[in-house]
């Protein structure tokens, strides 16, 4: 099978052949059909099997589907992620995989200056990349709102959870329409994140790797 066949847009093809990637890994071949419609996954997938593509793709595409910017203040995509550096690398492929798009994207971590981010969420930006405590922090502020996003991406969930985040994460899930798409990937599924997973997913298609 090729990426054209999962039914990606023209864009994302052509970005994908740019990567040098000639057919998708098994989590990306399992996922992306599922995710172009619209449906919950529950990914169990390790680092190192193309997980990132397997998200980011299906989420550029149902973006680019209808191109309206976000209001200012709001954004329409959400990807938590454990770690800066995580939440960094994301970003990267979501530039890369969306060079032929016009989408906007940003990282919204701690320990760095907020100002930045405040500047560039009060804009209104389609994808935000963030670990949960500082997003957390800016839609408290009333910097950013929630309610737009469209999907959202729970990244490393076990890693997550071992760092903390819970709480926030539930309190950002909190604010989001009851109408978005959600996805969820975890190395492990130890039982807080199977909790989460079953008050946070509808009816969601499960994929092992
Ligand atoms: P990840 O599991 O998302 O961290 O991805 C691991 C590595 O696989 C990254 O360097 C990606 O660029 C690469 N990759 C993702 N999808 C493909 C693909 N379909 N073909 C070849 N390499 C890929």
């Amino acid at each position: 099978t090729d990426f054209a066949a999962l039914g990606l847009a023209e864009p994302l093809l052509r970005a994908v052949a740019a990567e040098g990637y000639s057919e998708p890994t098994p989590i990306q071949a399992q996922a992306i059909p599922p995710l172009l419609e619209g449906a919950d996954v529950l990914g169990i997938a390790q680092t190192g099997t193309g997980k990132t593509a397997a998200f980011v793709l299906p989420l550029l595409h149902r973006l680019a589907t209808h191109t309206e910017r976000p209001p200012r203040g709001f954004c329409r995509a959400l990807i938590l992620a454990p770690t800066r550096e995580l939440a960094s690398q994301i970003n990267d492929c979501v530039r890369s995989y969306g060079r032929f798009l016009r989408v906007s994207s940003t990282v919204v971590v701690g320990g760095v200056r907020p100002g930045p981010q405040i500047r560039a969420l009060n804009a209104g930006i389609d994808v935000v990349v963030a670990t949960p405590g500082r997003l957390l922090d800016h839609v408290g502020a009333g910097v950013v709102r929630l309610e737009a996003v469209e999907t959202v991406v729970l990244d490393e969930a076990d890693h997550m959870l071992d760092l903390g985040f819970i709480p926030a994460i539930r309190r950002l899930m909190g604010r989001l329409p009851s109408t978005r798409q959600t996805v969820l990937l975890s190395a492990t599924m130890p039982a807080p994140i199977r909790t989460l997973a079953d008050d946070f997913l509808r009816d969601p298609r499960e994929i092992a790797i």
